[in-house]
């Protein structure tokens, strides 16, 4: 005997006295469980019933089904109300806010806008060079010889490519010239002075940051990832004493500091003649001598030169005419001695407590 009244009275009044949600999904999978819900057992009843029976019965469990359907929906949103309304009892509007996170541009992003606003302001334009580049632009054209150790595969990292991949299993075939079409990730961002002359004429003022890469072991002050930034003028009579003056401004304005002084060591690179390293005076310890300047006074602040003449004929410059100077600053370790940090590996780690901190 099917009592659809009863189930219909039954699921009501059990509906409608559960106080939590947890009690209503507890009865609503009573009534309406797919596999063994009072309704279903009703529908698989049917199939034993004569077939007028179905047809007056069928309609009316499928409408129960619904209502049941119905006051459990009812039900649930009630239930939700009534907690509303008691969490809002406890609910202290004076409390503060949960905090929301904020992000900060890592140390060596900042330190770089900074370096680009001071030289924009001294008349300098800011060139993006790319990563990847090839031997040529990275070594030839900045007079690197090619028996240059910097060429090794155990300092340069180059790139697979299927050319240079089939070039280097070939190696005996006399018809490849390797070196001319090798493919690198940039060692250093030199690279910007041939480029960034293609489509210029002097006089240039320009300044090229960006990362390089260097294949070394890792330690506290190597690392196989690095920034550089690299400036350059070309211009009738560039002489050493603008190269000096130029880099003596931009400390001062990094360091908000007018008295620094400069030192000067010859020093060879391929790509300049005189080649020069430069150092400031110590920022920290006015060269009475502290930790960061291992008591000497002085911080090493960049490789430099005047722009050798070979390296001027590869920017399609006259050096019978023109003359220039070049630099590169190692921003990596010019951050590490502006914020006080004694790891480079730090600088890439990722670790959110270590940023913030900048
Ligand atoms: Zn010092």
């Amino acid at each position: 005997m099917i009592d659809i009244k009863k189930l219909n009275q039954d699921s009501e009044n059990e509906i409608k006295s559960v106080k939590t949600a947890d009690e209503l999904f507890v009865v609503e999978k009573k009534y309406l469980a797919r596999g063994d819900g009072e309704v279903v057992k009703l529908l698989r009843q049917l199939k034993d019933l004569p077939v007028e029976e179905k047809r007056k019965i069928g309609p009316e469990i499928q409408e129960l089904k619904k209502y049941i359907e119905d006051l459990v929906n009812r039900r649930r949103s009630e239930l939700a109300d009534e907690a509303q309304k008691e969490s809002e009892k406890y609910f202290d509007r004076s409390l503060p806010g949960k905090p929301v996170g904020r992000g900060t541009a890592h140390p060596i992003s900042q330190f770089m806008d900074r370096a680009e606003d001071i030289f924009t302001r001294l008349g300098f334009e800011t060139v993006d060079e790319r990563e990847v580049d090839n031997e040529f632009y990275n070594f030839d054209a900045l007079n690197t010889p090619k028996d240059h150790p910097a060429r090794d595969i155990q300092d340069t990292y180059y790139v697979m490519n299927p050319e240079s991949w089939s070039l280097k299993h070939q190696s005996n075939d006399t018809r490849y010239k390797i070196q001319d079409t090798r493919l690198l990730l940039r060692t250093h961002t030199s690279t910007a002075q041939i480029r960034a002359m293609k489509d210029r004429k002097p006089p240039v003022r320009i300044i090229s940051p960006g990362r390089v890469f260097r294949h070394e072991a890792t330690d506290a002050s190597h690392e196989t990832t690095f920034n550089q930034l690299e400036g350059f003028v070309v211009d009738k009579n560039i002489r050493v004493s603008d190269l000096i003056g130029t880099i003596k401004e931009f400390f001062a304005r990094m360091y908000y500091d007018k008295d620094i002084k400069l030192r000067v060591r010859p020093h060879f690179f391929p790509f300049v003649e005189p080649g020069m390293e430069i150092d400031i005076s110590c920022i920290f310890c006015n060269q009475k001598g502290c930790s960061v300047c291992k008591h000497s006074g002085w911080l090493e602040s960049a490789g430099s030169g005047m722009i050798h003449p070979e390296v001027l004929n590869n920017m399609g410059v006259d050096p019978k005419i023109y003359s220039g100077f070049a630099f590169g600053f190692g921003i990596d370790r010019m951050v590490m001695v502006y914020y006080g940090i004694d790891d480079i590996r730090l600088l890439y780690s990722g670790d959110l407590r270590f940023i913030k901190q900048f």
